[in-house]
């Protein structure tokens, strides 16, 4: 079987050209010319040796993913869903902006967290995407937008694992594919523009500020356990106190002197006055006393049926925010983006087969979850939560 080459950052694909008999410098060229100039024909290579030119035909493929449907909203959004065999399907989204044009991708197909807000959360979990996979997401677009806008230069500037997906459990196969986005030879994305987004991973995001640390998204949305164990399942392994400790120890070697938590707005289940409150103790409490360790970005919620869960209303958003930000806390309210073509958070619509049950996991956690949240409610005696 012919080896990918998507598959490989640039350490392994010098170690592939050896293997072949060729010079490592022969990896550097090779690289740049599949990440650089999106070029996968060997026979266009055309300042490799027709030798090697021959020996990667016969050994090497860049195997892109195949685009089942590609949408454009008004605003410029692009989604890709691509096929990934084996009846699954993943995507991607593009969003330009002014100062800035963003990729978001997805690191697997499907996913096991099962956020109860997370469409993807709903579908359940099929299989981790290797280095390949999610590299094509980005080589794809890249290229794709260059002769889309006819321009020859870099159009992504930056790179958000927030797609389908928890990153941080399939870390084998992300961190290849964060050296090859951060790798000069490749996209030369810096680390400050390379976001990892994780539910609260609390040993693997230790080994992401050991071996790459990227900028980094927690994906917070409830300031309490009771209410986190329903809504982020993972938070029952990892709890609140361990992942905020995890964020301080990430801190001392993010590329950025912040991290960011992500909080989707769920109408009366976290969205209350005493819910900010409770949020503004719990950021407080780290970071050594100083509230600009932290941003929150709130995040306004996408309905989808089988959530049961409701969009909170602009008007209860903005207060949240303000409690926050009077607190001393950066808080931004996440525009949507490409509404038309169902791109928002949380809404991506590749579709998985579920290999985990996840549908009888889901409705024994709704009954469960009602009870929890019936206990804040009594605690908070503010909290309405929406019915199944
Ligand atoms: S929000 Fe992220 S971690 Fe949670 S279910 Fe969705 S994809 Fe998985």
């Amino acid at each position: 079987m012919r080896a990918n080459l998507l598959d490989y950052d640039l350490e392994a694909l010098a170690r592939f050209c050896e293997r072949l008999g060729e010079k490592r410098f022969r990896a550097v060229q090779l690289f740049r010319w599949i990440h650089q100039r999106g070029v996968s024909d060997f026979d266009a290579m055309t300042d490799l040796a027709k030798s090697l030119r021959e020996k990667l035909k016969v050994a090497a493929t860049v195997q892109a993913l195949t685009v089942i449907s590609q949408y454009e909203s008004t605003d410029g959004t692009i989604k890709w869903l691509f096929n990934v065999g084996a009846g699954d399907a993943i995507e991607a989204v593009y969003i330009p902006e002014a100062d800035r044009a963003t990729l978001c991708v997805s690191s697997q197909a499907g996913c096991a967290v099962g956020c109860r807000f997370c469409s993807t959360g709903h579908q359940g979990f099929s299989r981790n995407l290797t280095v390949g996979e999610i590299v094509a997401q980005l080589w794809y677009a890249e290229h794709f937008l260059r002769k889309h806008l006819a321009r020859d230069e870099r159009i992504i500037s930056n790179v958000v694992m927030m797609g389908m997906g928890e990153p941080l459990q399939n870390y084998a196969e992300v961190l290849p594919a964060l050296r090859v986005m951060l790798d000069d030879h490749g996209y030369g994305l810096s680390r400050r523009r390379v976001t990892v987004s994780t539910s609260g991973m609390v040993p693997s995001m230790d080994r992401l500020g050991r071996d790459c640390p990227v900028a980094l998204a927690v994906s917070l949305h409830a300031p309490q356990d009771l209410l986190r164990d329903d809504l982020v399942p993972l938070n029952k392994k990892y709890p609140l106190d361990d992942l905020m400790q995890a964020c301080e120890r990430y801190l001392a070697v993010a590329p950025r002197d912040f991290i960011t938590f992500e909080y989707c707005m769920l109408q009366g289940v976290n969205d209350t006055p005493a819910m900010a409150k409770e949020l503004v103790a719990l950021l407080s409490r780290y970071g050594g006393g100083r509230t600009s360790w932290c941003k929150v970005n709130l995040i306004p919620f996408n309905p989808f049926p089988a959530s049961g869960l409701l969009r909170s209303p602009m008007a209860v958003v903005q207060a949240f925010a303000r409690t926050l930000t009077d607190a001393g806390i950066v808080t931004t309210v996440r525009k949507t983006r490409g509404d038309d073509i169902d791109a928002a958070c949380g809404q991506l619509a590749g579709e998985v087969k579920d290999r985990t049950g996840v549908m009888v996991r889901m409705d024994r956690r709704k009954a469960t979850g009602a009870n929890a949240l019936r206990s804040v409610d009594q605690q908070s005696a503010e909290l309405v939560y929406v019915a199944q």
